[in-house]
């Protein structure tokens, strides 16, 4: 039976691409590996794998008794059901390291780099393997779709020597123009449900106990949501009474580089505590905010350390 590689939980084009690409470098090392991911693939993962030609990742919602490779995550909140009972093999990642143990030395490539297939390029390398003409398009997608086409403060040096020669062997020419037609599927909000919207790219971390949901939606111009955000914010509350202490949605405008918040929580005076702003503006806006994992989530985990 093929291991698993699987990414984290709402798969975003990171998630999925990697999977396809640590599949197949594992196996072309003698590893008998299969990509999966934990769900279809968003409008944007499904522009990029139509580009380049290649198929989603089997479905996978439950890994009991599976021997796992993780891509793009290592917390046990964006795992699968079953992960208590899964053998975990190998991680590549670029998140803070999480929750996941294993019983085993494991290979584990966590780099803090813009994108998880930044780090993938350089095994492809480092193993001196080809990557195959399909995968490298996708994968160069997925960088500067984690990166916001280099916008994002998580960008470094590596994901963009990655993404010139990512393009070079995807046979690429103008990869931002490629970019900002992904950015304009990924805008598409019509006809999706808030729920889907809120859950598109949602993650729910563990603070010092306190269950805390961060989702995101990356635009090419915020006012594309005006019309859903009231009903943006009733799904947040529904989220929210679901055992969450705050539920929080990043609305981020990817051209005036700063992130929208909306926001419910238990305590009233968090956005005060972890960003600055006033509790009772009408708007929070963050300028200069693109990055959940950078810019988001370590301000919420300050303000629940004890
Ligand atoms: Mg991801
Ligand atoms: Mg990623
Ligand atoms: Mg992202």
């Amino acid at each position: 039976m093929p291991a698993i590689v699987i990414g984290h939980m709402n798969p975003d084009t990171d998630s999925v691409v990697s999977s396809i690409a640590a599949s197949n470098l594992y196996n072309r090392r003698g590893n008998d590996t299969e990509a999966c991911a934990q769900g279809a693939p968003a409008p944007e993962t499904v522009f990029v794998l139509e580009r380049f030609g290649l198929s989603a990742p089997r479905v996978v919602d439950n890994v009991e008794g599976k021997e796992l490779f993780l891509v793009d995550f290592s917390d046990l909140a964006q795992a699968p059901a079953g992960m208590d009972k899964a053998t975990v093999l190998g991680i590549v990642d670029h998140h803070k390291l999480g929750d996941i143990t294993t019983a085993q030395p494991i290979e584990a490539w966590i780099w803090p780099v813009g994108c998880t297939c930044t780090v993938l390029k350089n095994m492809y390398d480092f193993y001196n393997i080809e990557i195959p003409r399909d995968i490298a398009g996708a994968m160069m997608c997925a960088i500067l779709s984690d990166t916001v086409i280099f916008k994002s403060p998580t960008t470094t040096e590596a994901d963009k020597k990655a993404v010139e020669d990512l393009a070079a062997v995807a046979g690429v020419e103008d990869y931002r123009a490629l970019a900002m037609d992904m950015f304009r599927v990924k805008s598409a909000v019509d006809g999706t449900s808030a729920q889907d919207l809120v859950f598109r790219d949602y993650k729910d971390f563990d603070m010092n106990g306190n269950k805390i949901g961060i989702g995101q939606l990356e635009v090419i111009d915020l006012s594309m949501l005006d019309n859903v955000k009231d009903n943006l914010k009733r799904e947040l509350e529904n989220l929210k009474k679901d055992g969450r202490h705050s539920v929080a949605l990043l609305l981020t405008d990817i051209m005036k580089e700063g992130s929208e918040l909306l926001i419910v929580s238990d305590d009233p005076s968090l956005v005060e505590k972890a960003f600055g702003v006033a509790p009772d503006s009408e708007v929070i806006w963050l300028p200069g905010v693109m990055s959940r994992k950078k810019q988001v989530v370590p301000n919420f985990e300050r303000c629940f350390k004890g």
